[in-house]
């Protein structure tokens, strides 16, 4: 019997849960572009942004999705005919690698699959038989969200700066800004990349670029760079931020100013172990659920495992089915596979930005309910495993 009728829990990943204090923030007359009060409120974004991030350096804001934002962020330090090294862990790292290949860059990809985290080593011996240093930029994801692999930003910044190749490390962090752990300057990324539907709680439709001066300086050179996608002019208060090349996306602006409220007053070391709680609480189901039957997770270690996504093989068919039987009886959606075969077989928890203890309980004991009625052999004690951790905190 449906018993969906209520609040729903859209738990894909991303876009997120939209805070009711982000949608009233945005619920309000257009207001002037040319002066006023939304310049001043666009140009307090920037440290925020930046605080965010954990950089000190430059934030370019971009009308546009993170499709937008890694173009963005390639065009800015590539010329045509270069290579850009690709670190791929599933299906998010290929696509930025596309963008690349539609700047007439090189690419050369390194695929560790779509179960394993970036294998430094690997990366070493790339770098090092780039004799003639071709390779001008390292692509990598931090939380691929296909499959839900957490990568060593900080280790593969380490590799480059050990064979002494002075390549760009350039960070996909569009899942996991706000969710997992990150600090631009201190692991020493070059340029980020991040969108504001996931971790950031607001509608889709703003991409950021952060970058150090590094970056700022290989930019001088970039031949790929046009005008609209110039991160230059975006860092100037006095141009960019107040006049947006155009009609500035107001509300937007009024719901990304609210959710960036919302983030300071939690603070981002509480935020990340908030996420990291609750990811461990799913991972405890999964231990239990996986004793028997074919539910698994698709990332074995647990330290490689993203606290924003998390990636479940089911066995083919099993994932559509539960996804379907989740929704329409008790109000979760799931999210679907992604770039896995059977594409049936799998499916994705969302667990970012605005997700707290009784959300993930709830989509637990909706997939414990799911997998009891479909008869999907399961083990037992998931729901209880859960609890022990909420309760532990
Ligand atoms: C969601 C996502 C993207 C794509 O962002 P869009 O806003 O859909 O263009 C890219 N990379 C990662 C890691 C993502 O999670």
């Amino acid at each position: 019997m449906p018993l969906a009728n209520g609040r729903p829990y859209l738990a894909i990943p991303g876009p997120s849960v939209i805070p009711d204090r982000v949608l009233r923030a945005m619920h309000r007359a257009s207001p002037n572009i040319y002066t006023g009060e939304l310049h001043d409120l666009t140009r307090s974004l920037i440290p925020d942004l930046k605080a965010v991030a954990r950089t000190d350096h430059n934030a370019a804001i971009y009308i546009g999705n993170g499709h937008a934002a890694w173009e963005a962020a390639l065009a800015n330090v590539l010329s045509p005919g270069d290579t850009v090294l690709v670190l791929a862990t599933g299906r998010f790292c290929i696509g930025w690698s596309e963008m690349a290949k539609g700047l007439k860059a090189q690419v050369q990809i390194i695929d560790y699959g779509q179960q394993s985290a970036v294998d430094l080593a690997r990366v070493e011996q790339a770098l090092q038989s780039d004799t003639d240093r071709r390779i001008k930029a390292v692509l990598m994801v931090h939380v691929d969200t296909s499959t839900s692999v957490r990568n060593d930003v900080p280790g593969v910044r380490g590799v480059i700066d050990a064979v002494g190749h002075p390549a760009l490390l350039l960070v996909d962090c569009i899942a996991s800004l706000a969710c997992d752990r990150f600090e631009m300057d201190a692991w020493g990324a070059d340029v980020m990349v991040a969108a504001c539907q996931k971790g950031l709680m607001t509608p889709p439709g703003l991409g950021f670029v952060f970058f150090n001066d590094k970056a700022a300086g290989v930019r001088e050179d970039a031949r790929c760079v046009t005008t609209y996608w110039d991160w230059k002019p975006r860092v100037n208060p006095e141009g960019y931020w107040q006049y947006f090349d155009g009609t500035a996306p107001t509300h937007h602006l009024y719901g990304l100013r609210e959710a960036l409220d919302m983030i300071a007053e939690e603070g981002m070391d509480h935020i990340w172990t908030r996420h990291e709680t609750l990811a461990r609480t799913i991972w405890a189901a999964f231990d239990a659920w996986s004793v028997t039957g074919p539910m698994k997770l698709n990332i074995a270690d647990p330290a490689l495992r993203s606290w924003a996504v998390t990636s479940v093989e089911a066995g083919p068919g099993n994932g559509d089915a539960l996804r379907a039987w989740c929704e329409t009886v008790t109000g979760v959606t799931l999210g679907i596979g992604l770039g896995r075969e059977p594409a049936d077989g799998f499916y994705r928890i969302g667990h970012m930005g605005h997700v707290n203890a009784h959300m993930v309980l709830g989509v637990l004991a909706s997939i414990d309910a799911g997998l009891k009625a479909l008869k999907i052999p399961h083990g037992s004690g998931a729901l209880e495993a859960a609890a022990r951790l909420v309760a532990a905190g």
